[in-house]
């Protein structure tokens, strides 16, 4: 049982219940039998392998005196709690939490931040913005991609994200001519991927037309195009480079508005050629004029005509699908797909609010991206995504569940799961089998220093102090981030800054 939970069921007020909990239990953790935690042997080899954690947030909850240890290939053999720290052992230096999967990334967009943040016609929009988008996309380099794309990657590192879903969308040359190699800048995102660590789930993008009838692409899309067999001999071409360097390989079907019928159904029977269970994203339903353009072309909504249509299910990730109706959210969720939300570049777009309660009374999974990268920050995209349901409802805690109170805490194992799931890779948190992809929290930062645990990870998430309380992150056991920073930081931070300068010269 979370401690949480118990905390409320002692005492009518959480707060006084917790201390009373803690004090009796004498931090032995919740549902522990008492007496002296067992002694575990380690070998000097295995100590390079394990971690050391007072706190540990696992998938049934926090739990206290937590050993990890993993194996050669990082993946986790052993998660005890309540066990006594072995000589040699490193100790984190706060609570450890599962890292946060990032669902949704178009990586080329964190250099494009800040530049659109004014008017530029009476009634800015989504679609102004893209028009913007367009001519950024327009002037990439593979180098700059490349060195965008690192940077991202080390950002998103030291703010909690321990994998990524790239959706990529940006195939060819500048006159929309393929590179000689086609795979040219799926291969940077790899290479980012690589240099920094990062989990990647690389989803190149089946982009076909400009609206919902099959109208021709437009000029703004000529870097995006390609036939449905043409992308096909791309996923053949990056599935090895993809398993070579442990990155899961799906597809991304652009929208409804980009992908016809029978290039969707066709692209779908090819990847199940090449990988079956590989995942499959999508966006979907984000704005209000896309919703209505569907309907005045198939008389449906594009989340209704997707679920007649295709075998969406839980290899699926319903990226946004923001205005959806009543059955829409019932039988989406029934499907099994995850729904992928980004709230930093939703409300940025002006997208609208998904809404939560309905979602996870229909048993939803759910999962975050940061999309546009108006922020990189695991914590205040869950921050934004709970903010938006308390203006919304007018209402505290809404994503706090029946079992875990602690909204934070919640958020956290939910976004975990929804994200470990689209990501189509073992990294669904602390738990044997599972890659060993976790942060620490610096238990000595001012917003956390003197906290229990889960109020340790309430304040990350709802009350920082301007500054990251992320010490260390660790994927596939390798120490990545170490006292919040990244080894690459510096280096890719001026790389980051002259690819953006060149962008915006137009060198
Ligand atoms: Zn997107």
């Amino acid at each position: 049982m979370p401690c949480a939970k118990r905390r409320v069921d002692e005492s009518g007020s959480p707060f006084f219940a917790y201390f009373l909990w803690r004090s009796k239990e004498s931090r032995s953790p919740a549902g522990a039998r008492p007496g002296t935690p067992p002694r575990l042997g380690i070998t000097k080899k295995a100590m390079n392998h394990s971690l050391f954690a007072n706190d540990a947030l696992l998938p049934t909850g926090w739990a206290q005196n937590v050993l990890l240890q993993w194996n050669a290939e990082g993946q986790l053999t052993q998660v005890q709690a309540n066990a006594q720290a072995p000589q040699g052992v490193a100790q984190a230096k706060g609570p450890v939490l599962p890292g946060t999967p990032n669902l949704h990334s178009h990586a080329f967009q964190r250099a494009f931040g800040g530049l659109t943040e004014y008017r530029g016609e009476a009634q800015d929009s989504f679609w102004s913005w893209r028009t913007l988008m367009y001519r950024f996309a327009q002037r990439i380099t593979p180098a700059q991609l490349e060195a965008i794309a690192t940077w991202l990657y080390v950002e998103m590192l030291e703010a909690g994200y321990t994998a990524v879903c790239e959706f990529h969308y940006v195939h060819h040359d500048q006159d929309g001519t393929p590179y000689a190699d086609d795979a040219t800048l799926a291969q940077c995102l790899l290479r980012a991927a690589q240099k920094t660590g990062m989990g990647l789930t690389l989803l190149p993008v089946l982009y076909q037309t400009s609206g919902f009838g099959a109208t021709p692409p437009n000029d703004g899309q000529r870097r995006f195009i390609r036939s449905t067999d043409n992308m096909l001999r791309l996923l053949e071409r990056l599935k090895p480079l993809c398993d070579a360097q442990g990155a899961r390989l799906g597809l991304a079907p652009h929208s409804l508005r980009a992908v016809p019928p029978d290039g969707l159904r066709d692209a779908l029977q090819g990847l199940d050629a090449i990988d079956p269970r590989a995942p499959v994203h999508i966006h979907i339903a984000e704005q209000t004029a896309e919703v209505d353009a569907c309907v005045a072309w198939s008389g449906q909504r594009p989340v209704e005509w997707l679920l007649d249509h295709a075998p969406v299910n839980a290899r699926w990730c319903l990226v946004h699908a923001t205005h959806m109706d009543e059955a829409e959210y019932r039988r989406a969720a029934a499907s099994g797909a995850v729904a992928g939300i980004c709230p930093s570049t939703e409300a940025n777009l002006g997208d609208g609010i998904f809404d939560m309660p309905r979602w996870l009374s229909h048993g939803g999974a759910w999962g975050v991206g940061s999309d546009s990268h108006a922020t990189v920050n695991a914590a205040e995209e869950l921050l934004l995504l709970e903010y938006g349901q308390r203006l919304q409802l007018r209402q505290r805690n809404v994503l706090a569940s029946s079992t875990e109170p602690q909204v934070a805490t919640a958020m956290t194992l939910q976004a975990l799961q929804g994200g470990a799931q689209a990501a189509g890779r073992a990294i669904a948190g602390l738990a044997v089998g599972q890659q060993a992809d976790f942060v620490a929290l610096d238990a000595q930062h001012l917003a956390l220093a003197g906290l229990p645990a889960p109020e340790m990870l309430s304040s990350h998430v709802f009350a920082s102090h301007r500054t990251s309380a992320l010490e260390g992150v660790w994927i596939a056991g390798r120490h990545q981030v170490q006292a919040g920073r990244h080894a690459l930081h510096d280096e890719a931070a001026r790389a980051f800054v002259a690819a953006r300068q060149a962008i915006i010269s137009g060198n």
